[in-house]
């Protein structure tokens, strides 16, 4: 029973933000929308514990193709920063801006940079790419771009209302399709320039910007056992993200990208993970 302590965790953390934001909001769709992610997840770590290889793949696919299908395409709500931007100007604490603090400002201080792992739509589909295992470890120094991109995002959307911009909404909705294809294209272009399906989680997605600093507090941590750990070095190597798993401080090395894919618990030969 001990070991599935994490699901039921996880579910009840979901179920209590259901709960509350159904409540608060006077809205039943959020105690839909956080159950069905919730469950999502909790299913996807309740696989992973009975040993099933493609348990986070699954998590990644119910919950990212909702987000992009349901809630993108077809209720037209952009969950992209740009969608954050917009509801966070218009004053709407709705949809993306309950999204975004949820997932990834206040929820990586819990469950860390979880939201890549298994929810993300944007890696739901780079991780079908063939470079799961990064050739080289050394990081390429155009991290920038990120900054770049989050501040570009925000200077769109600040326009559209300094200018007065008729119709933003349809605006927001076409933002949506045409950012993802080219987030997409992007992402498929860089993993096979650098052999690395999430070279763009490490070096574009604006996203970053805030998770990067939050999951560096996250409660959920991987960490390591140094009385088992006999440094066969295994764990970075399968390490998609780069992380040095063996030092146990918060400042390790790509500490604040860890995805919690748990590729390093699987491979590590004495279960020091
Ligand atoms: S870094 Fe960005 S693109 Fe990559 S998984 Fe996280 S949110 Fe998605
Ligand atoms: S894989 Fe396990 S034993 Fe090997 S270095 Fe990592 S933690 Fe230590
Ligand atoms: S392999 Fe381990 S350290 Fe690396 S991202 Fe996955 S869970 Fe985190």
């Amino acid at each position: 029973m001990k070991k599935y302590i994490l699901p039921i965790t996880l579910l009840l953390i979901f179920e209590t933000i259901a709960v509350t934001l159904w409540l608060a909001l006077d809205n039943i769709f959020y105690l839909f929308n956080f159950s069905y992610i919730g469950i999502s997840i909790a299913l996807g770590v309740f696989l992973f514990i009975k040993g099933y290889s493609y348990a986070r793949r699954i998590t990644q696919l119910l919950v990212g193709l909702y987000m992009l299908i349901y809630l993108g395409v077809i209720s037209n709500e952009n969950m992209q920063l740009e969608g954050f931007w917009y509801y966070l100007f218009t004053g709407v604490f709705e949809a993306a801006t309950i999204h975004f603090v949820v997932a990834k400002i206040f929820g990586p201080l819990i469950f860390g940079r979880g939201w890549c792992g298994y929810a993300c739509w944007t890696a739901m589909v780079l991780d079908f790419l063939p470079f799961k295992r990064v050739v080289t470890h050394e990081r390429k120094n155009i991290g920038w771009i990120r900054y770049v991109m989050f501040i570009a995002s925000l200077i769109f959307v600040l326009s559209l209302f300094l200018f007065k911009v008729d119709r933003i909404e349809k605006i927001m909705l076409w933002s949506f399709i045409i950012g993802n294809i080219l987030y997409y294209t992007a992402g498929i272009i860089l993993a096979f320039l650098f052999k690395d399906n999430r070279a763009f989680c490490k070096y574009i997605c604006p996203i970053t910007v805030f998770l990067k600093p939050m999951s560096y507090f996250a409660l959920f941590r991987i960490k390591c056992d140094k009385s088992k750990c006999i440094s066969c070095g295994r764990c970075k190597k399968v390490c998609p993200m780069d992380v040095d798993v063996t030092d146990n401080s918060r400042s390790r090395k790509n500490g604040t990208e860890c995805i919690l894919c748990f590729e390093c618990v699987k491979n590590c030969p004495k279960n020091a993970i």
